[in-house]
């Protein structure tokens, strides 16, 4: 079984089949951080994050290298940083810090590298000087611009002409330019922001530059994979490629020369328009994770192939705990049973091998766990091991499930329950039958349901599964 990828570049899906299987290399465009991130700006973390699970089980946990950049000096840093009056590493300390956590609850695995333009300033410098030597780039009036017209592949991404380019990427026209389509590489810093020294005077890179030196520094071009929002294809990966190509020598051409995989993803919409900030109807991963489980919220975002517009609704997210209070209901009823190493189900496998098709393997693992219930008591094992396995490849069913069934309860419910509890298995060990029931009045009061078995007492909210 070979895992098939669609790929933007050849508007196909094709066989997945890495440089080098011993390195299986993966980048995807990370955050500014000058905010909280909204689930739209989760969806690819967790889309991609199921890939680097995926090819983790394909060529082993030790062979595949995942980079994610950090954008750490933007205009947007700098005029939060002016209006709070600090240096902009405050407030990039303080949302990359947020974003670790918030992913982290989403269920997303550490990368393996995680590199700051801030911290890549000399292979920064270093690119573009390589540009200018080889004609790719020009300085005009303390400008470094790409000239676009030195690379006659400029484009093929992204499928578009020189003056839809022109048109969509909204560039300025101005005087230093050579041509309209040329973007700035390196640009002089205005009063107040961070400033680099560079051979082409003081300023600091342009956004697209950086992504392509973090690229070389941190995995060497080119690479297996480049992932990022389907918003990025034009300008931002298509003048990616334009500076990998160049910097590197032409030899392999757009095709293959910088990444042999682009992969993106869809957008997160609220009804017909796309959540983002400017629009004003985002919801922050760090607020939504107040209200329901990290987990279900992962869900939520799998509910729809990567590729595919994702509406999200309360429904949506409803629906997505309710499946799962589904799942971990079926494992609490077999939780004396020991999972055998079965490894995943084949038919999920192969929904996951298809271009990551998780709304197919969704119901691959709902078919998985109806065969556990329905297993007779000898198969319970296997069934349970492959459930698991299947669930586990892709970030779900980690948590035992009476953790799972206590999770979405605020945390000060969830301690003068274990208190009541606790309260009330003294009450019966000393026989106090009154005071027992009076407490078993309160718990129900508190809508919590408790079960009393041979190894103590669990609980539960009522109406979940
Ligand atoms: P931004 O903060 O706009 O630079 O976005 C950071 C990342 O989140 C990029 O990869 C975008 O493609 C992605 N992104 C932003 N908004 C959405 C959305 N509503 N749905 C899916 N991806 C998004
Ligand atoms: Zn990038």
């Amino acid at each position: 079984m070979t895992l098939r990828l669609y790929d933007t570049m050849a508007r196909e899906k094709r066989d997945f089949v890495p440089i080098d299987p011993e390195r299986v290399t993966m980048y995807v465009c990370g955050p500014t951080v000058y905010n909280f991130a909204h689930i739209g700006n989760a969806r690819p973390v967790v889309a991609f994050d199921v890939l680097f699970r995926m090819l983790r089980h394909l060529y082993g946990e030790d062979h595949v290298v995942y980079a994610a950049n950090v954008t750490d000096v933007d205009d947007k840093i700098n005029q939060k940083a002016a209006d709070e009056g600090v240096p902009i590493d405050v407030i990039t300390a303080r949302y990359l810090d947020a974003y670790h956590a918030d992913m982290s609850e989403l269920g997303a695995l550490p990368l393996s590298a995680e590199p700051r333009a801030t911290r890549t300033m000399d292979a920064i410098i270093e690119m573009i000087g390589r540009l200018v030597r080889s004609n790719a780039a020009y300085a005009a009036e303390g400008h470094v611009l790409f000239n676009t017209q030195a690379y006659s592949e400029y484009g093929k991404l992204s499928g578009r002409s020189m003056d839809d380019m022109i048109a969509g990427a909204r560039v300025d026209v101005a005087p230093y330019k050579q041509h309209p389509a040329d973007f700035v590489l390196w640009k002089p810093s205005k009063p107040g922001e961070p400033v680099w020294d560079s051979p082409f005077g003081p300023g600091r890179p342009g956004w697209h530059i950086e992504c392509t030196a973090m690229i070389e520094q941190t995995l060497g071009i080119p690479i297996d994979i480049h992932g990022g929002g389907n918003d990025l294809i034009f300008p931002h990966h298509e003048n990616e490629l334009a500076q990998g190509i160049c910097a590197h020598g032409h030899a392999h051409g757009a095709e293959g020369g910088y990444a042999r995989y682009w992969l993106h993803n869809g957008f997160l919409n609220m009804g017909s328009e796309k959540m983002s900030k400017s629009l004003g109807n985002v919801q922050l991963v760090h607020d939504l994770v107040t209200r329901w489980p990290g987990e279900a919220l992962r869900w939520a975002l799998l509910g729809s192939h990567y590729r595919q517009p994702l509406t999200w609704t309360d429904e949506v997210i409803e629906q997505a705990r309710g499946t799962l209070d589904y799942l971990y209901g079926v494992l609490r009823r077999v939780e004396d049973v020991p999972a055998a190493d079965t490894g995943p189900g084949e038919a999920f496998m192969e929904a996951m091998l298809d271009d990551l098709n998780t709304p197919k393997a969704y119901a691959e693992l709902f078919a998985l766990g109806q065969a556990l219930e329905k297993a007779p008591a000898k198969g319970k094992a296997e069934a349970k091991g492959r459930l698991l396995a299947s669930a586990n490849l892709i970030g779900f069913l980690h948590a035992r499930p009476e953790a799972w069934f206590q999770g979405g309860v605020d945390v000060a419910l969830k301690e003068k329950v274990e208190a009541l509890i606790a309260d009330r298995v003294a009450a019966r060990a000393a026989k106090d039958w009154p005071a027992a029931d009076r407490i078993r009045d309160e718990l129900n009061a508190l809508n919590v349901e408790v079960m009393d078995s041979a190894t103590g007492a669990t609980w539960r909210l009522k109406g979940t599964v």
